[in-house]
């Protein structure tokens, strides 16, 4: 089966005790037991598992092609169980300089409390970051693409030799480009990481983090620290991000087609100083974009404006645009990086420049969204 099709039918079919169509909710914390030592169906307490979030993980991991696939309460609650699924005291995470704040936030403030190094490394320029890996010998490289918010795109396949050359296991988090347009476990990535919150739940109405893996011994590593930590997606969640999936192909060609037309539309603005989107040939990582992403280049566009004082006025000037953070849905967002989203990066080296503004393309007709920033852009 196609991805689209995948997205409706695995895992789904009409509950064979009514036929009701949609499945069943199970709102219970606990499960009768027949007897002490055995359970109905596999399940005995909802923070250990629960239907809804098998069902949930069988889809994710049918979308990636993967194995094992692990649904948490959040993205950063399913990045930091797999942090502590590999990392042991004295080891070394490498993650692009363009990281997410909240992943930058969890490397740099938490993890090295527990003696693991973090380093920022350029892994844009491959070669560079490949000398740099053989020397730090990281156990772990961190890499987004697109990433956030410069949408620069990594060469994940070189990215994966690189790593497995110096003795470590490549995360890709997928969130900005889906498991839609790119899959990092073919291009040799060892783990996926999702914030589902984003485009997989599509309609900003739930928070949820994803972990996908092909091996075994990551995945039952993964399954134990879950149960252990107790931060495993919950039924209400499970079943609203599985709504969000039936759509999220189509959802995501669309919203990448209107990104693509307004991103040339808005390059010919003369307000807007550049235009940073891959799927525009003055990107420069759009043709290593037009060799990894497949069906689109994503629905994130950043406008760098003149100045900061340009960059809030779009910010805060716009109607159909909400100024929000969080990104992926159907309705528009936008967002100031500067004070929002890469608040963490302030006084770093990290830091984002102060005349960016990020916009999420949803799923209105772009040329109302045009007319918006026109507006706004005055
Ligand atoms: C939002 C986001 C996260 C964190 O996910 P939450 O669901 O907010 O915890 C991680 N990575 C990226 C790229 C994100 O956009």
């Amino acid at each position: 089966m196609k991805p689209a099709t995948r997205a409706i039918h695995v895992a789904q079919s009409p509950d064979p005790a009514t036929g009701a169509v949609a499945p069943p909710l199970y709102l219970t914390s606990t499960f009768r037991l027949p007897t002490v030592d055995s359970t109905v169906a596999g399940y005995d307490y909802t923070r250990s598992g629960h239907p809804g979030r098998d069902t949930l993980q069988e889809v994710v991991a049918s979308l990636d092609d993967a194995a094992h696939a692990f649904a948490f309460s959040s993205g950063l609650a399913a990045e930091d169980t797999l942090l502590r699924a590999v990392l042991r005291p004295g080891d070394t995470v490498v993650f692009h300089r363009d990281t997410y704040g909240g992943t930058f936030r969890l490397l740099t403030r938490v993890y090295p409390e527990w003696g693991v190094n973090t380093v920022a490394v350029d892994l844009a320029d491959t070669a560079a970051a490949a000398a740099q890996l053989a020397r730090l010998r990281p156990r772990l490289v961190w890499a987004e693409s697109p990433t956030n918010p410069l949408l620069e795109i990594l060469d994940v396949a070189a990215l994966a030799e690189a790593t497995h050359a110096a003795g470590g296991a490549l995360v890709v988090d997928n969130t900005f480009a889906t498991p839609v347009l790119q899959q990092p476990l073919a291009l040799g990535a060892d783990a996926v990481v999702y914030s589902t919150t984003k485009y997989m739940g599509g309609h900003s109405d739930v928070v949820g983090g994803a972990v996908v893996v092909n091996d075994p011994a990551l995945a039952e590593r993964l399954a134990f620290l879950t149960n252990a930590v107790g931060n495993a997606a919950a039924p209400f969640d499970s079943r609203l991000t599985l709504r969000g999936i039936k759509t999220l192909v189509t959802r995501v060609r669309a919203q990448s087609a209107s990104a693509l037309w307004l991103a040339e539309q808005l390059s010919a603005h003369p307000a807007v100083t550049e235009v940073i989107y891959p799927g525009l040939d003055t990107h420069p990582g759009h043709a290593l974009a037009q060799a990894q992403l497949h069906g689109g280049f994503g629905a994130m566009i950043t406008l760098r404006l003149r100045d900061a004082a340009a960059a809030r006025a779009l910010a805060e000037g716009t109607e159909l645009f909400t100024l929000a953070v969080s990104l992926g849905a159907v309705e528009s967002l936008i967002e100031y990086p500067y004070t929002m989203t890469h608040a963490a990066t302030q006084g770093t080296a990290q830091q984002v420049a102060d005349n960016l503004v990020r916009l999420s393309i949803g799923l209105e007709d772009p040329a109302d969204l045009l007319e918006d920033l026109t507006r706004a852009l005055g």
